[in-house]
This record gives C-alpha cells, sequence and structure tokens, in this order.
C-alpha cells in the first residue's frame, strides 16, 4: 500500500449549542467572543495555509487574512509572507474575481479546481492565484493534499464550511478538530451544521478522541482528534 504524503490538516470551527455554524439564511454570524477570535487568529498565523469551499466564499465572501498586526510581524521576521497562503476548493471556477480573498492583505492565492472547470474562468483566476486540478468533475480532496504537501505546504487550517468539512472527513483527511461551541440555538433543517453532506452510516462512525477542553467565555472549546480508520 502507497501511503499518501499529506499536510497535518485540522478543521477549526465555531458552532452554536445545536451544532449549527450558519442560519438558514447561510450567512455569517457571530457565535464566538474575542478571545476566541484571538485564538483563531494565532491558529491561522500559525499555519502555512487556510482552506474554505467555494459554498463559504459566495455566502460569507471572507478574506481570510491574519487579524493581529503583531501577529503579522511575527510572520514576516520569520522570512514568511504576512498571510498563510489562502486557498479555495472551487470545482467549476465559480469564484468571483472581486472576492474578499485576492483584494485583502498580502500573500498567496491557490483555487483548486477541477477538469470541468471552464478555460475561461480558470484563465481569469490564473491572474489572481495558482490554480490546481485535481479530479473530474468535483475537486478530487486526497489528490489535492498531495499536491499541497508537494507545494510545501505542511500545516494546513480548514475553516469550512459545512459540505467542505464532510468531504475532508469523509476521506480520511482530518488529524484533529477544533470547535467552539456557543451559547445560542440557531436550529432549522436547512441550516448548515459543523458536517453537513451525505453523512455516515451507523458502522461507518467516525471516531473522536478529545484531547482537551476549556470554557471560553459563555461557551467551550473542544479540542479532538480524529482516529483514522
Ligand atoms: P462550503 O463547504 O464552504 O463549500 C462547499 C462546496 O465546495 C461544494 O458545494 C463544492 O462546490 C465545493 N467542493 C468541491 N469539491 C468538493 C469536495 N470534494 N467535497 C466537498 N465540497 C467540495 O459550503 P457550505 O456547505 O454551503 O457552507 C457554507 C456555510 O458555512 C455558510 O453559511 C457559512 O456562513 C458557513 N460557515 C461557517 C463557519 C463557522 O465556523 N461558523 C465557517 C465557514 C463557513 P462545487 O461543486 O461548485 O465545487
Amino acid at each position: 500500500m502507497i501511503l499518501m504524503e499529506r499536510p497535518f490538516i485540522f478543521i477549526n470551527s465555531a458552532m452554536s449549542a445545536d451544532g449549527k455554524i450558519s442560519t438558514k439564511e447561510r450567512k455569517q454570524i457571530k457565535i464566538s467572543g474575542n478571545i476566541d477570535f484571538k485564538r483563531m487568529d494565532q491558529l491561522r498565523a500559525g499555519s502555512d495555509a487556510i482552506m474554505v469551499g467555494i459554498g463559504t466564499v459566495l455566502a460569507d465572501d471572507p478574506s481570510l487574512t491574519v487579524k493581529s498586526p503583531e501577529l503579522q510581524d511575527k510572520r514576516i521576521k520569520a522570512g514568511l509572507d504576512e498571510n498563510p497562503v489562502r486557498i479555495i476548493v472551487d470545482s467549476n471556477a465559480r469564484t468571483p474575481i472581486g472576492a474578499d480573498i485576492f483584494i485583502k492583505g498580502k500573500g498567496k492565492r491557490i483555487i483548486i479546481v477541477s477538469e470541468s472547470a471552464p478555460p475561461k474562468k480558470i484563465a481569469e483566476l490564473k491572474e489572481k492565484g495558482e490554480i490546481i486540478v485535481a479530479g473530474k468533475d468535483k475537486v478530487d480532496l486526497p489528490e489535492a493534499m498531495q499536491e499541497l504537501k508537494e507545494r510545501g505546504i505542511k500545516q494546513l487550517m480548514v475553516e469550512g464550511g459545512a459540505t467542505l468539512n464532510w468531504g475532508m472527513l469523509s476521506n480520511g483527511l482530518v488529524d484533529e478538530i477544533y470547535t467552539f461551541v456557543g451559547n445560542v440555538i440557531i436550529g432549522g433543517k436547512t441550516s448548515p451544521g459543523f458536517i453537513d453532506g451525505a453523512g455516515f452510516m451507523e458502522k461507518e462512525l467516525l471516531k473522536l478522541e478529545l484531547m482537551d477542553s476549556e470554557k471560553i467565555e459563555e461557551g467551550i472549546l473542544l479540542k479532538w482528534k480524529v482516529l483514522q480508520k
């Protein structure tokens, strides 16, 4: 068996007490407070790359930059770009050219597309970042992760959303999960949960080991290790 080389990968997410990461309007909402925000910023600054799905780009238009000037300085002094590489998983190259990821902050961007992405759109996105092609109609995540490792990415932070989280976990591509569970209920069967996608059958359930838990403001941070099958 050939073992696949990939980065160390973790998911960081904020969810409601009922496991939702957004409301049914599918727009970014504030679930955690300043302390958790700083923790997230530190995780970003300490990673080689941050990755999101196209659903999150279209819904929230995040810049995914490191916000603290001190953390940016620390990266620059270490010979790094002020921001980690920002990556979008986008099979059909739907990322808008004017997305904040391209506009805000310095640093590299990578758009991972599939072979079925329109060449014209790929050519436009090439002006904004590097393109990785992996998979026929949909991004082949294992292949893409291998490619990222080959490009020098050793630590990858995944920041959602629900569908990409499923894609990564169901392909056995996640080492650790950090979830901040906030003191709010969102509800709604169409509101995205922490993990959406097809879901596991009973005999396939993914097992986790609790590494740590910490009360932060009015919520709790849970750190899980994913036990690979
Ligand atoms: P998403 O997970 O960001 O992106 C999913 C999209 O990625 C898919 O629809 C697919 O689109 C693309 N993709 C390509 N290859 C894939 C693969 N192999 N596996 C999985 N996905 C693949 O979108 P989402 O599920 O709609 O989540 C967005 C919601 O999450 C928003 O409401 C946002 O506010 C919320 N969010 C919350 C947090 C939080 O921490 N609270 C963080 C991030 C996002 P294509 O087929 O077009 O490629």
